[in-house]
């Protein structure tokens, strides 16, 4: 219970009355309205009564940020092509209203970010600043599989649905809420806390915040930043805990290629490359590469174990151990696939490319592999292993160029971590703060290459469904989950930021 510990020193180090006194004068109408613990309990079946909120029961900003992602919502960001622009202009709007004045910053034609700033001091001190970062693009959404438009900005049965409602622009409303909480508190800041919305996230692309970095970092340098990457994980509609992210795994691509003669139909030879493929791909599913266990992911099973029922945390348990190991990580990694994946290295076949007609057996077949890696794996060690598990001539494996990028982990040491931590643990009923290892990339990775200390925490408390509803199907947001997230981030920002 090493993490107890540390997080709740966080609480002595800093003078809870000036807190609770700011966190009160920031008129954060959700923070003592929303209801009962202000979690969302499993969501209603479609048939019961809609979510229905009193009058005062949702208030002030919370209300204002809900506005803000409607409307964001509607503007389609769909990466590809992006085109974040429309999107980087409402925001600049909203901020100028609070008489800031945010800078767009134009990436490619039709692609750009905001960045705005409430200084501390006339100098700035870029390692200490604060840097609230969220994207404006979003993954394309296939409208037939949805129940709603999912750039209409819908707000049905007390849930806020649409492409981007958790990632990002979820994030980004909270974000915003954050900033102009400050900003209209006139509290006296102890460091710069700097805005971003950026653009190009889903693909790192042109428009990415790497690019981004190299063009404009004068104007966003900050020492930590609060970003996407963690969650507020809700089981039996309780919270069960908030998984911080200070590290990620790298996201790379393989391209397998078959290579075979050519020929009739009609007489077919074992060395069709359409068989080779499909072999190697065979094999490559049915392969699991070792268990290794970075820092982080030992602190998030140890702290997860006491929470889960006796026999799954018996077997958290004995993860690293020598004797039970092995069966340990069995059982665990075929309980999540969350679980799996942040204790190895994994191969995803994603695409299969062979033929163009019926009756010829093509020369060559391809297939995408993307792997995942864990922080400090290299790409020639999986290249290696594949090789000999395929041991198949007629294989040929490439690495493709990627825009990934391997970072160290953010410290789990220092005071913006343990002020999420505690402010988190606070809010959400008691609920333990975990470090958390992504499996899935973020920008942080190149804010965490520029020694910005980046931590991942989408505020909403979200359960399973909800969060397989990212980059799915009828992607929404629960209004008293986002309503509580937007008071958490807020609180979280204005007790790290506040002078006291
Ligand atoms: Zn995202």
């Amino acid at each position: 219970m090493i993490w107890r510990a540390r997080a709740w020193q966080g609480i002595c180090a800093v003078p809870m009355v000036a807190i609770v006194l700011l966190a009160a004068e920031l008129s954060l109408a959700a923070q003592s309205r929303v209801n009962g613990p202000g979690i969302p309990a499993t969501p209603p079946p479609a048939a019961a009564a809609p979510f229905a909120p009193r009058p005062g029961d949702i208030g002030g900003l919370a209300l204002e940020a809900q506005t803000w992602l409607t409307e964001l919502l509607k503007i389609n960001t769909s990466n590809p092509p992006g085109g974040e622009e429309p999107a980087a202009k409402y925001v600049a709007g909203v901020l100028q209203k609070e008489g800031l004045n945010p800078e767009i910053l134009e990436m490619a034609p039709g692609r750009s970010a905001v960045v705005a700033r409430l200084r501390s001091a006339a100098m700035a001190e870029p390692s200490k600043a604060l840097l609230l970062v969220a994207h404006l693009d979003v993954v394309p959404a296939d409208k037939t599989h949805w129940s709603v438009e999912p750039f209409g900005g819908v707000v049905k049965d007390g849930y806020i649905y649409g492409r981007g409602a958790i990632d990002d622009k979820g994030m980004l409303a909270a974000n915003l809420a954050a900033f102009i909480a400050l900003r209209r508190s006139a509290v006296r800041l102890n460091r710069d806390v700097i805005f971003l919305a950026t653009a190009d996230e889903e693909t790192s692309g042109e428009a990415s915040i790497a690019n981004l970095a190299n063009k404009y970092w004068d104007k966003f340098a900050a020492g930590f930043a609060i970003n996407e990457g963690g969650n507020v994980f809700v089981v039996n509609g309780k919270v069960q805990y908030i998984g911080l992210q200070a590290s990620e795994k790298v996201s790379m691509n393989i391209s397998v290629t078959a290579r075979g003669p050519s020929g009739h139909a009609s007489q077919p030879t074992k060395d069709n490359a359409v068989v080779h493929l499909a072999t190697a791909v065979g094999k490559i599913g049915a392969y699991t590469a070792p268990v290794r266990f970075t820092t982080i992911v030992r602190r998030y099973f140890e702290g997860l174990a006491p929470l889960e029922d006796d026999e799954v945390g018996k077997w958290m348990r004995s993860l690293d151990t020598p004797d039970r190991g092995e069966h340990a990580q069995h059982v665990i990694s075929d309980d999540s696939p969350l679980w799996n994946a942040m204790m190895r290295d994994t191969i995803a076949p994603t695409i299969l490319n062979a033929g163009t007609a019926r009756n010829v057996i093509p020369g060559e077949a391809h297939a995408n592999l993307n792997v995942r890696l864990l922080p400090g794996d290299t790409i020639n060690t999986v290249l290696l292993d594949l090789t000999k598990l395929v041991n198949d001539p007629a294989i040929h494996f490439d690495v493709l160029p990627t825009t990934s990028l391997a970072a160290p982990d953010s410290s789990l040491e220092t005071e913006l971590y343990a002020t999420i931590a505690h402010v988190a643990t606070r809010e959400f009923g008691g609920a333990p703060t975990l470090p958390f290892q992504s499996t899935w990339a973020t920008d942080s990775s190149t804010l965490r290459l520029r020694n910005v200390q980046a931590y991942g925490l989408v505020p909403f408390p979200l359960n399973d469904e909800d969060l397989k509803r990212m980059h799915g199907d009828d992607e929404r947001v629960s209004i008293a989950s986002f309503t509580k997230g937007v008071d958490v981030l807020a609180k979280i920002v204005a007790e790290f930021a506040a002078a006291h």
